[in-house]
């Protein structure tokens, strides 16, 4: 029979993201409830490295559901990311008697739990991340409370816009991934979203574009760029020099990383908390869980990390067809 996992330590990697806490909440209240001993681990993978972590109880996870961030914090760890660091790692958890580790971050920090299970830790990871950039899950931890920050962000945006007459290109977070900018670019009704997974025409696509919506007496115009295309400022002279019409670049940034989880992500942070320590408890790990639709699934972390992202193309059309 598999090994049940005893003792296990909680942890946030990588970027932090909004539905952490309650992730984390998740994990401690569902390990108690399962008879285990839970220890929260500060400051990712550094804090496995130097036994920086305390036990857990039921209280010390008590209102930080609707809070944003990581009350366990949150760091990248180079000494880490080497053989080297991952045995010491996993010899510091077997010191402290801790057979499990939980580990809530991106594709980055679930190659580390690979790492671990390599040298006999079980670990089971949970995606957390705003940029929705993990190919196993339909949902992300954050994703959500990002989409719901940058479309009241770029309400207001739009206000003075629409007041000046006005042309506005506003980047969104989302290095490898568009879904924030798809989204959000659908919720505020833009002309154009430019997102990495596709190529566009700047002619054919934002210039003429803004022409023939002018021809039918639009006179505001908001254009969505993802972090990953960039070049914002350069793109917004270039549409103001080209059409006449006066144009700002706004770049959200960090706002987007902040604030209370929406009731989406409390409730899917949740829920991946609890299947992650039920994984443990029933002895299997090397496990990411994920949302296929609405329900909750686990794959073989190095499955995951290999799986591709696929992008929504005809999300993409939709949003071309409606923002004219
Ligand atoms: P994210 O988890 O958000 O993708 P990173 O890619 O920065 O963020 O990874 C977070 C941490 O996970 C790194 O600082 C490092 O400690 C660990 N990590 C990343 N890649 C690996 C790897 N290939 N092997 C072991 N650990 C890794």
């Amino acid at each position: 029979m598999a090994t049940q996992a005893k003792s296990i330590a909680v942890l946030t990697s990588g970027g932090d993201a909004p539905g952490m806490n309650a992730a984390i909440r998740a994990v401690v209240r569902s390990a108690i409830s399962f008879g285990m001993k839970v220890y929260g681990v500060k400051r990712g993978y550094n804090g496995l490295l130097h036994g920086d972590f305390e036990e857990m109880n039921l209280r010390s996870v008590s209102d930080i559901i609707s809070d944003g961030g990581t009350f366990l914090y949150t760091a990248r760890s180079p000494e880490f990311n080497s053989p080297e660091g991952v045995k010491k790692a996993a010899d510091m958890c077997r010191a402290k008697g801790i057979d499990g580790v939980v580990v809530i971050g991106g594709d980055g920090s679930f190659r580390g739990a690979r790492d671990l299970v390599g040298e006999g830790i079980m670990c089971t990871c949970i995606p957390g991340t705003i940029d929705n950039d993990i190919a196993c899950t339909d949902f992300t931890i954050g994703y959500d409370t990002a989409l719901n920050t940058a479309m009241d962000m770029i309400d207001r945006v739009r206000d003075t816009s629409e007041s000046h007459d006005r042309c506005s290109v506003v980047e969104v977070m989302g290095r490898r991934c568009g879904d924030i900018a798809l989204n959000v670019g659908i919720s505020v009704g833009a002309l154009a979203t430019l997102v990495p997974e596709v190529e566009f025409d700047y002619q054919e696509e934002i210039i003429d574009r803004m022409k023939m919506a002018q021809a039918t007496g639009k006179k505001h115009f908001i254009i969505i760029v993802a972090e990953g295309v960039g070049h914002s400022e350069e793109l917004t002279r270039r549409i103001e020099k080209d059409t006449g019409i006066e144009s700002r670049a706004t770049i959200l940034g960090h706002v987007q990383r902040g604030g209370s989880p929406t009731l989406r992500d409390r409730v899917i942070a949740s829920r991946m908390g609890y299947h992650a320590v039920a994984l443990l408890k029933s002895g299997s790990d090397n496990r990411v869980v994920a949302m296929k639709g609405d329900d909750i699934v686990d794959y073989d972390i190095t499955e995951a990390l290999s799986m591709e992202r696929l992008f929504d193309k005809e999300l993409y059309k939709i949003s071309y067809k409606l923002s004219i």
